[in-house]
């Protein structure tokens, strides 16, 4: 069975299901705003990214691209090893 589509779905060869007009696409916000910079100093930027768990947000969800996901990646888990980020959730204690 070939596969349907590539990985993001197309808007414009959707064939049955209802068809859903709210299609947003999805831009870096790092590529389109340049004076956002990511910094692993700045953790109120970084807990954007990460869900309550502590988990970082894939970029398929998050929609950034390749190297600013990677880059972004990268300054969390710098944050988290200077304790500005936890590695678990904190949200929920006891
Ligand atoms: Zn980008």
């Amino acid at each position: 069975m070939p596969a349907p589509n590539h990985r993001d779905s197309r808007p414009s060869t959707a064939p049955k299901r209802k068809r859903r007009v709210f299609h947003r696409r999805k831009v870096c916000r790092f590529c389109a705003d340049s004076s956002l910079v990511i910094d692993y100093k700045d953790p109120r930027m970084l807990r954007y990214f990460i869900t309550e768990r502590g988990k970082i947000i894939p970029k398929r969800i998050s929609g950034c691209c390749a190297r600013h996901q990677r880059t972004l990646t990268h300054a969390i888990k710098r944050a988290r090893t200077i304790a500005l980020l936890p590695f678990v959730g904190s949200m929920d204690q006891g």
